[in-house]
C-alpha cells in the first residue's frame, strides 16, 4: 500500500493520530454526549504468561481485566499456550507484540514497511490465530513507531499500543482516552517499579481523574511479580493498589480491544 494513497483516503484517521501524537486533546475536548464510568486499560508486555497466570489467580477477585501481549509466541510452550488460551477464556484480551521484538524504526531504516509486516507481524499473529486466540490488537516493542505503520497496521489491527513516559500533569496527557473509534492508537503509561516516573500516588491521582472525567486510563507493565526488585516488574502491591480503587469507585476494567466502542452511544 503506498502512503501517497493512504493519505488521500484517510485524512481524518492522520488527523485523529497527529493530535493523539502531540497527547494534548483533552483540555479541547466538548464533552456533548452522556458517558459511561470511568475506564482502565492493564496491558502487560513480552511473554511472562507462568507470572500472569499465576497472577490472575490473585487479582481475579477484583473481576479485574487486563491484555497481555506476546512477543515470540512460536517459542511458547504448549503449557504455556495453553494458560493463555485459560487467560482469554477467563475474559482477558490477548494481544500481538511482535514475532521478534523488532524496534520498528530501526527495522525500518533498512526495511520497507511490507517486509516489517511479512517478518514481524504475520509469522506470530498467523500462529496465534490458528491455535484459536482472537487478536484485533497490536503493541509496539519499545513503544516505537511511526504514522505510515500506524496505517499500514490498521489493515490487521483495531487498536494499536504506543508508551508515553512523562510526568507532568495529570490531565492532558496521552494515557487517556475519551471515546472509541473504530480504528485507534493509544498510548500507554509504565507502571513497572523501575520506570523514573513510577509512584503509586501518582497513579491513583491518574485514576481520580479518570473518573471523575468519565474517560479510559491505558496503563503497560511486563512481568507481574511479588517482593521482585530487578526491572521490567509490576508488583503485586502496585496492582492491589489500582485494583481496589477501581472497584471502590464503580470504574470498569476494559481490554484494548473494548476501547474501540467505549463512550460511544
Ligand atoms: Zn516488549
Amino acid at each position: 500500500m503506498k502512503f501517497s494513497r493512504i493519505i488521500i483516503v484517510k485524512p481524518c484517521l492522520i488527523f485523529l493520530l497527529l493530535t493523539l501524537i502531540n497527547c494534548n486533546f483533552i483540555s479541547n475536548f466538548c464533552n456533548t454526549e452522556s458517558k459511561g464510568p470511568g475506564a482502565i486499560v492493564l496491558t502487560f508486555d513480552d511473554k511472562y504468561i507462568n507470572d500472569w497466570f499465576t497472577a490472575d489467580s490473585i487479582f481475579s477477585i477484583y473481576d479485574w481485566k487486563a491484555t497481555f501481549c506476546i512477543t515470540a509466541y512460536g517459542t511458547l510452550t504448549e503449557n504455556e499456550k495453553l494458560k493463555l488460551m485459560t487467560l482469554q477464556n477467563n475474559g482477558h484480551e490477548i494481544a500481538s507484540h511482535g514475532t521478534h521484538h523488532y524496534n520498528a524504526l530501526s527495522y525500518l531504516s533498512n526495511n520497507s514497511i511490507e517486509e516489517y509486516i511479512k517478518n514481524e507481524i504475520l509469522p506470530s499473529l498467523n500462529e496465534m490465530k490458528i491455535d484459536g486466540l482472537n487478536i484485533t490488537s497490536f503493541v509496539y516493542p519499545g513503544g516505537v513507531r511511526s504514522v505510515e505503520l500506524d496505517l499500514a497496521l490498521f489493515d490487521y489491527f483495531s487498536v494499536l499500543r504506543g508508551t508515553t513516559y512523562d510526568k507532568i500533569s495529570a490531565k492532558s496527557k496521552s494515557h487517556y482516552l475519551i471515546r472509541g473509534e473504530k480504528e485507534l492508537l493509544v498510548c500507554g503509561l509504565g507502571i513497572d517499579n523501575h520506570y523514573s516516573h513510577f509512584d503509586i500516588d501518582y497513579i491513583i491521582n491518574l485514576l481520580e481523574y479518570a473518573d471523575k472525567e468519565n474517560i479510559a486510563l491505558i496503563l503497560y507493565g511486563h512481568k507481574i511479580a511479588d517482593n521482585d526488585t530487578s526491572k521490567y516488574v509490576t508488583s503485586y502491591n502496585t496492582l492491589n493498589e489500582i485494583c481496589n480503587y477501581v472497584q471502590q469507585n464503580g470504574m470498569e476494567f476494559l481490554t484494548l480491544r473494548e476501547l474501540v466502542n467505549f463512550n460511544l452511544n
